[in-house]
């Protein structure tokens, strides 16, 4: 089966585990702090703190930036459900906002404009299939309104500009990212006192930790916030630094891949639309290119190109079912409509895209979905005589 994702996984990781476990020491150490260190200067970023997921990240933030009950935030509904949750939990209001095109499916600047009330504190845009795209228009529009920005840079990892957009970005090493520690997630801000906050809050808000309190001789703590813990254990850092050491190499291989699959879906299969294939043409988009993200045609059954997929042993997905239409979100918000992620939602198919793909298998997957439309395309033909 070809995968829409895969880790990889391999000697240099079991060896840093097993050294992790040799040195007694399991968590919040020295890896995690080297983890940091290195995470934080890959994004050129002067410190980054480690935490146990990217949802936990997103918490951290919008808690430690003050964000809460009476509080509006601007989501993308196109996104995982993660980036809408931590406004949830931080007790404040999110608004959904649209998509900025079919083939631009990152949260709309025009629709968020058009959102803002007095109550807006906050955007949250999500770099979606790992496209980082519009930092000066989003810097200008939160600073003219006084808003924060942050990032949920999850699908990011290793982006050029990713994490450096505003008041602080959240990324994710869950096992389908571009790097992973199984699970885990960073924290990235440009406020140094900010990043001590949430430093702190990932560890229940005490003002020293377990690692401190051995390597300085400290006996006590105090807690002077309301605190989680979310915190990071050594075997994660160190399975982290090694992953980290690849993500270029990797995320290069996705970008080629990238590539070969968007020339040879417009030879093949001109009917099916390449999200950021223009911008990527043109160069001006940078991406982790973390999924391959494709729009069918209108006319095709998606139900049945997944299925077919399948049949030639290819794996597919969907992202994402929009958030506002997911049953909880639907039921706390019973009348939002966004025309644009609804239209793109229900065209949109995930194709594998992961570095262990060999070329002749993007060859397969393309010749297998050719197939796949030219047939749907005759079975509709079909039905349409047959109605006639
Ligand atoms: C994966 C993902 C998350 C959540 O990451 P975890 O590390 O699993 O908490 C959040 N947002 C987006 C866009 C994601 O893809």
């Amino acid at each position: 089966m070809i995968l829409v994702s895969q880790p990889i996984l391999g000697a240099e990781e079991k060896a840093a585990l097993c050294d992790v476990i040799d040195s007694g020491w399991i968590t919040m150490g020295d890896r995690v702090s080297a983890f940091e260190q290195a995470f934080a200067e890959k994004h050129q970023t002067p410190d980054a703190v480690a935490v146990s997921s990217c949802t936990a990240a997103l918490h951290l933030i919008l808690q430690a930036l003050g964000i809460g009950p009476g509080d509006e935030v601007l989501v993308p509904s196109m996104t995982f459900v993660a980036t809408v949750n931590c406004v949830l939990y931080a007790g404040a209001t999110p608004v959904f906002v649209d998509i900025a095109a079919l083939d631009r499916p990152l949260i709309s600047l025009a629709d968020a404009a058009a959102k803002c009330t007095a109550k807006t504190k906050a955007v949250i845009v999500m770099h979606y299939a790992g496209y980082v795209s519009g930092r000066e228009a989003w810097r200008d529009f939160a600073k003219e309104r006084g808003l924060l920005l942050i990032e949920d840079a999850a699908h990011a990892a290793g982006a050029d500009q990713a994490g450096t957009f505003g008041d602080a970005a959240a990324f994710s090493f869950y096992g389908n990212k571009n790097m992973t520690t199984a699970e885990g997630g960073m924290v990235t801000a440009r406020d140094g006192a900010l990043l001590a906050k949430i430093r702190q809050m990932r560890g229940h808000g005490m003002t020293s930790s377990t690692f401190q309190r051995f390597a300085g001789g400290t006996v006590g703590y105090d807690v002077t916030m309301l605190g989680f813990n979310y915190r990071m254990d050594e075997l994660r850092a160190a399975v982290g630094l090694i992953q980290l050491q690849k993500l270029a190499q990797w995320n290069d291989k996705r970008r080629a891949l990238t590539h070969r699959y968007i020339s040879l879906l417009s030879e093949h299969c001109p009917a099916v639309r390449v999200p950021f294939a223009k911008g990527l043409a043109s160069k001006v988009e940078y991406s982790s290119h973390h999924i391959l993200p494709v729009l069918l045609p209108e006319s095709s059954a998606r139900h049945d190109v997944i299925n077919a997929l399948r049949d030639s042993q290819i794996q597919t997905s969907n992202h994402y079912p929009p958030v506002h239409k997911l049953s909880f979100y639907r039921k706390c918000f019973p009348s939002v409509s966004l025309p644009l992620t609804e239209e793109f939602a229900g065209r949109q198919l995930t194709l594998p895209l992961h570095p262990g793909l060999e070329d002749s298998q993007v060859d397969w997957v393309v010749t297998a979905l050719e197939r796949v439309l030219r047939s749907s395309s005759q079975t509709l033909k079909g039905s349409e005589d047959l109605v006639a």
